[in-house]
């Protein structure tokens, strides 16, 4: 059996999908004027947090690609952080669920001002398929102010960068209520 199975691994071919295209210009171009925008904004890189504040990994593992070998975002001066403290940004994913709820509320105001909240996907904005479930507070707004929203189920990792541009390129970052 053990047999079988090696010689099915070694003759056969892998099992996985072959990684989509990127167009790595248009994606160096993208990353690069968030990069620019943010300096303009900001002085500085864009620091961003994830949170997750219910939703079922899809929309994280487009966010994570930002980081791995296709996009490699932090060629590009951007960075995910650990910390809220540290952050510009927070990507939120959604939808809220009561468990997470007081984690996103706590998370926010750990992040220092001028901050920015990007709700990421439909979940996120008014709880998409989840939003019926009684585990869940609905979209990300319901909980804490949002600057702007993302659309897609999930949206691509462009689409996320395409969306920190217009964020950097047109909203205030916002400053906590006394
Ligand atoms: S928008 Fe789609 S991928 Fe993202 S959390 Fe909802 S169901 Fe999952």
């Amino acid at each position: 059996m053990t047999f079988k199975l090696m010689l099915r691994n070694f003759v056969g071919g892998p099992l996985t999908e072959a990684a989509p295209p990127v167009d790595d210009a248009a994606l160096a171009e993208l990353a690069a004027q968030v990069n620019q925008a943010s300096r303009a904004r900001l002085g500085r890189t864009l620091s961003i947090r994830e949170v997750d504040a219910g939703s079922c990994n899809g929309c994280e593992l487009e966010i994570h690609a930002l980081n791995n070998v296709l996009y490699d975002l932090e060629r590009f001066g951007l960075r995910f952080v650990a910390s809220p403290r540290h952050a510009d940004v927070l990507l939120v994913t959604g939808p809220v669920t009561k468990n997470m709820r007081e984690a996103l509320e706590r998370t926010y105001k750990a992040t220092p001002d001028p901050k920015w909240v990007v709700a990421v996907g439909g979940c996120a904005l008014n709880g998409g398929v989840f939003a019926d479930s009684y585990a869940c507070v609905g979209g990300v707004s319901n909980v804490i102010p949002v600057d702007l929203h993302i659309e897609g189920c999930p949206p691509t990792p462009s689409d996320l960068l395409r969306g920190l541009l217009a964020l950097l390129s047109t909203n205030t970052p916002a400053k906590s209520a006394p």
